[in-house]
């Protein structure tokens, strides 16, 4: 457990440093309010701060209210440091943010009793900050493969024309099916179609820049996005996507299984008035396209503003 000391009484910092060191807690000190603050700027910042409250400069109450006023998670415990003239004015501390009190100079068995209420209320706070994140993760991710599931890469989508519009930039879509994948269930069983899937998945995005986004779209077709990229650099993305998708075969127990992948590409170019649902739409006849002329290729259709005529439907289009 990491605990910050501020205080800029030398004598006053060095015992409660030992004390708490002893105690085996790990102890980072600060001695004075501004390089407290700036310690909680860290990603690793301590949870739990013991805060004197009279200090040249920023006083720890102005510390306690620049905390609360950050109000940035994980949940920063502030014990405040008090001498003993100053007992009267508590509820000031209290308003300001801090969360308990301890007279100096401190009791010892009474700063482990408070320490210990902190620690455990951090430990709390810690617990629930990670159940939400398992929470949104599961809401978020598909749980086979890992990748965004189909409604977070519509969400990206969504946003990432909205910055393309703001920034006058492109976006690439690609819509990538892999090939005969019912052979691979029927021949092989559906467990090793899962582990295609996974590893298909983890080849994909691995293969992609970091701020593109991978998304499973459907059973065996995916949605790729990617910022900055007009039809000729999607093009090669998605060329190179592809090779590295049937690079290597995947190996699953005894069996050596070769895969392919189909993609589709069609791109938001700036000045062109383009919807998602259209994007798709003509990423997925691109797929269309691409199944037709014989798999494990890439094609491209370029956007047009008028929507596909209703009479040519894609048959790639995952039903969900
Ligand atoms: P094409 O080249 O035309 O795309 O042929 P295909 O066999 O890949 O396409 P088809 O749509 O006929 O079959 C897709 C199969 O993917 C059927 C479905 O059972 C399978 N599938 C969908 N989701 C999953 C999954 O989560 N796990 C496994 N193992 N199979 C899945
Ligand atoms: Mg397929
Ligand atoms: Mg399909």
């Amino acid at each position: 457990m990491k605990i910050l000391i501020a205080d800029d009484s030398v004598v006053s910092r060095h015992l409660l440093e030992a004390t708490l060191r002893k105690w085996g807690y790990d102890v980072t000190v600060a001695c004075d309010g501004a390089e407290a603050l700036q310690v909680l700027e860290r990603p690793d910042a301590p949870a739990l701060i013991i805060l004197d409250w009279m200090m040249p400069g920023m006083t720890g109450l102005e510390v306690c209210q620049r905390i609360r006023q950050r109000g940035s998670e994980p949940y920063t415990y502030i014990l405040l440091l008090t001498s003993k003239s100053q007992k009267e004015d508590l509820i000031e501390g209290m308003d300001a943010g801090a969360d308990d009190y301890i007279a100096k100079p401190f009791d010892q068995s009474e700063l482990q009793v408070r320490l210990r209420a902190g620690t455990r209320l951090v430990g709390l706070q810690a617990d629930l900050l990670a159940a939400r994140e398992a929470l949104r993760e599961q809401a978020t991710r598909d749980s086979l493969t890992r990748l965004w599931n189909r409604s977070s890469i519509l969400d990206a989508l969504s946003r990432e024309l909205a910055r393309a519009w703001r920034e006058s930039s492109p976006l690439g879509v690609v819509m990538v099916d892999l090939d005969h994948f019912k052979y691979i269930n029927d021949n092989h069983g559906h467990p090793a179609g899962d582990a295609v899937l996974r590893e298909a998945a983890r080849r994909m995005q691995n293969g992609v820049r970091q701020y593109d986004s991978v998304g499973r779209y459907g059973g065996e077709e995916f949605l790729i996005l990617l910022p900055n990229c007009g039809e000729a650099e999607s093009c090669s993305q998605a060329e190179r996507l592809r090779k590295q998708l049937t690079h290597t075969d995947i190996r699953i127990d005894d069996t050596s299984l070769w895969i392919t992948a189909s993609f589709g590409v069609t791109a938001a170019l700036p000045g062109e008035p383009w919807t998602a649902e259209g994007l798709i739409r003509k990423a997925d006849e691109a797929l269309y396209v691409a199944k037709k002329s014989g798999r494990n290729r890439v094609e491209i259709l370029a956007y047009h503003a008028e929507p596909a005529p209703a009479a040519a439907p894609s048959e790639t289009a995952v039903a969900t």
